[in-house]
Order: C-alpha cells, then sequence, then structure tokens
C-alpha cells in the first residue's frame, strides 16, 4: 500500500507536505476525530483526501456550497480521482444513479450538502461502506460562527448516531475561541485531536484609513492600482450600487474592471469570475458574494471600500491576498456611515446580539492604536508577542494629543440640542456653519455655536468616531439616528475624566480634499 506521501507525489504531484497536514492525515487514518484550523489556502483539502484514498469504503465531505463541491469534484476528476457530488444542481435519477456507484465502491469520494445527507444518512447507514466523514465550513455549525447553517447542528447529532464508529474531520478556516469550542460540542467529537495551523499571514500588509471621503478614498484606490499594473486585486463594496458606481469611475480611468454581486445573473456571475481567473479583467469590484473558493493565487491587492461586518469576514476577505506569498496589499477604508448601516443589519439580523459584538470587534480592530497583526491573530487565538513591522500602526505610530476639552465641546454640544441630532449637525453647530436646520431649530443661539470652527469638518467627524469608539456617545436606534451622550461621556463633561485623542494621519489628503469642498 502506498504511503501518504507517495500518494501526494502521484496523485498531486507535491513532493512535501504542508504544515500539520501529515499529522492530521495520520489521526484520520487511525480513524480518530479531528478539528482542523487552517487558512483559506493552506491546503485543508488534502487532509482529508488522502486518507479517503488510503481506506476502504466512500469517504463523505459535507459542504454547504455547491458550485464549490462541483470544482473540487472536476479537479479531483482530472488526477484520476473518482470523486462525485449529489445535490439539488443535478437530476434526481443522476443523484441515485451516483449513489449506487458508491454503493458498488466506484466512488472514493463523495460531496453532499449537509439538507441532503440528512435525507440519506439511513439510506447510507444501511448500504455504504463509509470511510470518513469530512465537514468542510465547519463554523458554519456554530451560532457564535459567521455563517450559521441549522442544517448542520442537526446533521451534528445524527453523524454521532447514525455512524458511532466512522472518524469525523471537521475543517474550518475561521474560528474564533469560543466557536472553536462549539463545533467540538455540536459535532459531538470523540476525544478530537485540534490542529491550528498559523494563520499568520506576514506577506499582507494591513492598512486602515478612517474617516476618508469617496474622492479620498477613489485617490487612494488609484495608487494602489498604480503600484500594480495590470495585477489582479479586488474591491469589496458593501452595497450591490456602490460597486456598480465604482467600476464605472475605475473604467473612465482605463482600469479593466468587473462587477460582481448577487443581484447578477448566475451566467454573468460566472462570466465574469472567469475572465478575473483568467486574467482578462484586472480588478474586480464586488460584494461578498465574491470570492469564496476561487482559486487564484497571484491576487496582490484586496481593498475593503466599506466596514466589512466582522473580523472572521475581514481576515477571509483579505486572506485571498498574495497566496503565491509575494507580498501584498490589503487596504480597510471605515466610516461613520458604514457603523450605521452595518449595525441596522446586525439588528435586523436573527442573531442580533452576537452580530452586534462581533460588528464591534471590528470596529475595534479599525480603530486600534496597536500592531493590527497582532490583534488578528490573538483574535484567532494564536498569540504574538512582537509587533509585525507591516501594518500602518507599525509604519506609523498614532501620536496622541490631549483632547479632553474638544470632547467636551462635542459633548456640550449635544447635549445642549437635547441629544435630537446627529453627526453632520453636530459638527455644523461647532464650526458655526448656518443652514436649514440650523435656523430652524434655532441652534445658532446655543452657546456651543462657533466654538470648534478651528477644527475642521473632517477631523470633527474623526474625533467624533473616536468619542463613539471610546464610549463616550452612543447611536440612539431611533430613525434619526441622533448621538447620546452616555454615562461616560458626562464622566468627560464634568471634568471628571481627561481623554487622549489620536491625532489623524491622513498623509497629505487634507490640503486636496480641503480645496476640493471649496471648489
Ligand atoms: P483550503 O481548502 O485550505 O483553502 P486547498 O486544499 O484548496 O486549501 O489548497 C490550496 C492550494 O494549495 C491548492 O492549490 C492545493 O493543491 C495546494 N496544496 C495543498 N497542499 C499542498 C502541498 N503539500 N504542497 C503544495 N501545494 C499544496
Ligand atoms: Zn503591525
Amino acid at each position: 500500500m502506498e504511503t501518504p506521501r507517495q500518494i501526494l507525489k502521484s496523485y498531486y504531484g507535491y513532493d512535501n507536505f504542508r504544515p500539520m497536514q501529515e499529522e492530521i492525515i495520520n489521526n484520520v487514518l487511525q480513524r480518530k476525530d479531528s478539528l482542523v484550523l487552517m487558512p483559506t489556502g493552506g491546503g485543508k483539502s488534502i487532509c482529508f483526501q488522502i486518507p479517503a484514498l488510503m481506506l476502504e469504503g466512500t469517504a463523505i465531505v459535507v459542504s454547504p456550497l455547491i458550485s464549490l463541491m462541483k470544482d473540487q469534484v472536476d479537479a479531483l476528476y482530472a488526477n484520476g480521482i473518482p470523486a462525485a457530488t449529489v445535490n439539488s444542481g443535478n437530476y434526481g435519477s443522476s443523484n441515485r444513479a451516483i449513489l449506487e456507484k458508491c454503493q458498488r465502491g466506484e466512488v472514493k469520494l463523495l460531496y453532499i450538502s449537509p439538507e441532503r445527507l440528512i435525507t440519506e444518512l439511513s439510506w447510507m447507514r444501511q448500504c455504504l461502506n463509509v470511510s470518513l466523514f469530512a465537514i468542510d465550513e465547519a463554523h458554519c455549525i456554530s451560532q457564535w460562527g459567521h455563517d450559521f447553517r441549522p442544517e448542520y447542528v442537526q446533521l451534528g447529532t445524527m453523524l454521532h448516531e447514525y455512524f458511532p464508529e466512522v472518524p469525523v474531520i471537521a475543517l474550518t478556516a475561521t474560528a474564533d475561541k469560543i466557536t472553536k469550542a462549539d463545533i467540538v460540542e455540536r459535532l459531538r467529537l470523540r476525544n478530537p485531536q485540534i490542529f491550528v495551523a498559523s494563520f499568520d499571514r506576514p506577506n499582507l500588509s494591513l492598512d486602515v484609513r478612517r474617516g476618508y471621503s469617496a474622492s479620498e478614498k477613489f485617490r487612494t484606490i488609484m495608487g494602489v492600482i498604480g503600484r500594480h499594473p495590470h495585477e489582479s486585486g479586488i474591491i469589496y463594496c458593501l452595497a450591490r450600487k456602490t460597486t456598480e458606481q465604482l467600476a464605472k469611475k475605475l473604467r473612465e480611468k482605463g482600469v479593466s474592471t468587473g462587477v460582481y454581486h448577487a443581484g447578477l445573473s448566475m451566467e454573468e456571475r460566472n462570466r465574469v469570475q472567469e475572465e478575473f481567473v483568467k486574467e482578462r479583467i484586472d480588478v474586480m469590484v464586488a460584494t461578498v458574494a465574491f470570492g469564496m473558493g476561487i482559486d487564484k493565487s497571484n491576487i496582490r491587492f484586496v481593498i475593503h471600500y466599506n466596514l466589512p461586518k466582522n473580523i472572521e469576514s475581514y481576515y477571509q476577505e483579505i486572506g485571498r491576498a498574495g497566496r503565491d506569498g509575494l507580498p501584498a496589499e490589503t487596504f480597510l477604508f471605515y466610516n461613520i456611515q458604514d457603523i450605521i448601516t452595518l449595525r441596522d443589519f446586525a439588528e435586523e439580523s436573527g442573531q442580533k446580539e452576537i452580530s452586534q459584538d462581533k460588528l464591534r470587534r471590528m470596529q475595534e480592530y479599525a480603530e486600534a492604536q496597536v500592531c493590527r497583526r497582532r490583534i488578528l491573530l490573538n483574535y484567532f487565538s494564536e498569540m504574538t508577542g512582537h509587533d509585525c513591522g507591516n501594518c500602518d500602526v507599525c509604519t506609523t505610530p498614532p501620536r496622541h494629543f490631549d483632547g479632553t476639552v474638544l470632547v467636551q465641546k462635542a459633548l456640550s454640544a449635544i447635549i445642549r440640542a437635547k441629544e435630537k441630532i446627529g453627526f453632520t449637525l453636530t459638527i455644523d453647530i461647532l464650526r458655526g456653519s448656518f443652514s436649514h436646520e440650523i435656523t430652524d431649530n434655532g441652534f445658532q443661539m446655543l452657546k456651543t455655536f462657533g466654538v470648534g470652527k478651528d477644527v475642521s469638518f473632517h477631523d470633527w467627524r474623526d474625533y467624533l468616531l473616536q468619542m463613539l469608539q471610546m464610549g463616550f456617545l452612543e447611536i440612539a436606534y431611533n430613525e434619526d439616528r441622533h448621538l447620546k451622550v452616555t454615562e461616560l461621556g458626562k464622566e468627560v463633561l464634568y471634568g471628571r475624566k481627561q481623554v487622549k485623542l489620536a491625532i489623524i494621519n491622513r498623509e497629505d489628503f487634507r490640503v486636496k480634499s480641503r480645496k476640493e469642498r471649496h471648489k
């Protein structure tokens, strides 16, 4: 019988295992349960595919993504590995025929959706020799994960009941500490060995830009594209409309650009994805619908035009850059408006508290004044004692100043306006700008009117954001998104607490954007 290493060579053409792969394979071959945490592109598939080839019977691979299953099966077939998939995209009769092939021992790996597996389990117990279960995207079983799927939970209990003897290997690229524990519990893994491969991707630079206007964002994006002419990159936007608008602007500048979002037809989505993979399109402007399962190692930049909804999604998305190990750039733009929109999403989501909590962690990351990679690695349970030197905090450490008086001015303006104003109006009051809304409400009579005119509109926005982050302000969940001063804010207002504000680093954009506003 061939060894795992020989199979690696003969079927995949690789000479060496990557870190962890061999240990994981051996654990599965000993018919023990495993939980594998490995970043996207780390090489998870081989960890169950090689045991599947070595063990007798059929390995069942559960994956929530039908398109991904098809790709994997095609790739395996091309390497001479008998794999098949059963899913709702096939005709019923062809699904039946595939299951019969499994029964005859002609399929080594069967890819199946969780819903479908649930309906087939009792048949499988009677008719099939199952070698192992591989549960891909295992974080879907946890409410704490960012992609909860109830079918996974049902599967967890059923597998244990129907196939107590068959080894289970659960795999995920994204799991924080709680999710990890939850996977073990809900899948009822028996004394599992937990493998955590390094999540560190030192070749990705991390850069967060706060409070940029649309034109500042665009200029930064053009800068990134300029550093990577005719190379591949992805720009993620929160809204479909933004993807269309941004793509239009990029095309006007001569950038070869594609658009991808869930509002497009399946044919169109497949077409642009292919164009991107085959490098007929350089830049893909997309919603988060894009990227799952694309196999492209030379993506040179990933830009988040808006704040992602949690750190897991963010890390997975930037992780699509630089898989070849060469330097790649990531940028994250972060605005107050993003938080408002995302808070609304979180509010509406089925798991409000969890979503809000995860969003808060994301904000904290974007706001952070310590090495960003340390925060990310710490989030994924991988402690590191040193700064990375490849993030914006490391390269341009923030400076602070005593912002107590500024903060007091802002909080006082908000209180005097009876906490019935939002960000823009607060700034207008502070800067003493006249507008309809100001005069209609008589805000020009407030004692605080104009007390902050020496600070630019942009800087005020940023300081207010910092105040929100530090918990001096909160956004009311009413239609108008009014600002409220928290108890902590009152401590500052009444002089019981000092505040340090970070000095904003917007390179030379400040001058330009001020000129632009006065055009
Ligand atoms: P994941 O599922 O963790 O995202 P994959 O299993 O799809 O990652 O593997 C990512 C890429 O790495 C694939 O192109 C795969 O062929 C390659 N790969 C996996 N293991 C090795 C190895 N030991 N040596 C070289 N390349 C590998
Ligand atoms: Zn750093």
